[in-house]
């Protein structure tokens, strides 16, 4: 039994999503013509309660194309430090829209507005770049799963309004977020300009994310995925497995979140274990003060996989593709770990 809890992205499509794709109706998308394609991104348009919704896919080419709409070269963005965005996506913020960030210190990837409007540059002090987009994460990925307060992100939908901001949710990780927090995706529509969902993290999809926005902001993106290369042709078998991902597996990341958190209890018990960050999803990180590169070499002889983070920093992921009975066997081994 091998268990994998390097990402969430690991999961494979269970044999009933491989039926839904197998039988999924096909067009050219390219021309707008595949009909898969274009339920799913009506679904979740009207999940969010927003106009427009366009299939990309990857999450950073759907998180880019929005930074393309919302900017123009030589203006900045605002985001916290461990964003997505300027981290993992290979500093396409600067290589497609030639802007810079300013970066935030927030607590576990989470800002708030009042650091918000202090990172804005005065839009006549022609010295510094013009501010013109303000990007989130929830939950936060290299802040560990960390969600939002809606009252917060109110509070930031204000600054941005205030000071004529785009606002862009990178929510590659929002299903955990509203599952975690009893949200509704419709609220989420009524306060970003743009927002990007995945299907192939959580939900367990084999690949896609979703750019949602209303129609005005949405007319553009369509050109701009075509000029990143992300016009996709039948691609309705993997918008099949999207919706059957979006009915089917929502609910259930309940379970990887309370997995999760039983993991975190009994990690926080073993002796070599410094701290264990708050656990709010299906994200434990914690430090060790033992040799990091010694424990994953341990485990992995148990084939229990997952990431370091440096610095004496460890990271496991639960997701659909971890058991139950795979979960019971790792407990296990954590308490036997010396
Ligand atoms: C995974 C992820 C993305 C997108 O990743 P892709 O691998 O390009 O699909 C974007 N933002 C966050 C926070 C992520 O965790």
């Amino acid at each position: 039994m091998k268990i994998d809890l390097r990402s969430d992205t690991v999961t494979k499509p269970t044999p009933e999503m491989l039926n839904a794709m197998m039988s999924a109706e096909v067009g050219d998308d390219v021309y707008k013509e595949d009909p898969s394609v274009n339920r799913l991104e009506k679904k979740i348009a009207t999940m969010f309660g927003m106009e427009k919704a366009l299939f990309f896919p990857s999450g950073s080419m759907a998180n880019q194309a929005a930074i393309k709409l919302h900017t123009q070269p030589g203006e900045q963005l605002i985001a916290d430090k461990y964003a997505h965005i300027y981290n993992y996506e290979g500093g396409g913020v600067s290589f497609n829209s030639g802007v810079s960030c300013k970066l935030l210190d927030g607590n576990r990837g989470v800002i708030n507005a009042v650091q918000v409007e202090e990172a804005i540059n005065p839009p006549d002090f022609y010295h510094s770049p013009l501010t013109s987009l303000v990007s989130i994460e929830n939950t936060t990925n290299k802040g560990g799963g960390a969600c939002y307060e809606l009252t917060e992100i109110k509070k930031i939908r204000e600054v941005c309004s205030n000071h004529g901001l785009g606002y862009h949710l990178d929510g590659a990780r929002l299903w955990n977020a509203l599952v975690a927090k009893g949200e509704k995706a419709i609220e989420y529509g009524a306060i970003f300009d743009t927002i990007s969902v995945c299907l192939s993290k959580g939900l367990g999809a084999p690949m896609g994310s979703v750019l949602i926005g209303n129609a005005e902001i949405m007319e553009k993106a369509i050109r701009v995925r075509k000029i990143l290369g992300g016009g996709m042709r039948q691609v309705g078998y993997m918008a099949a497995a999207g919706l059957y991902a979006i009915d089917n597996n929502i609910h259930r990341l309940a379970e990887d979140h309370k997995r999760a958190k039983e993991i975190g209890v009994v990690i926080a018990k073993l002796p070599f274990v410094k701290k264990v960050e708050p656990i709010e999803t299906n994200i434990v990180i914690f430090n060790i003060d033992s040799d990091e590169q010694d424990f994953i070499t341990k485990m992995a002889e148990k084939n229990i996989h997952f990431y370091g983070m440096g610095q004496g920093k460890l990271r496991f992921v639960t997701h659909l593709d971890y058991t139950q009975k795979m979960h019971e066997y790792f407990l296990e081994v954590l308490t036997t770990i010396k």
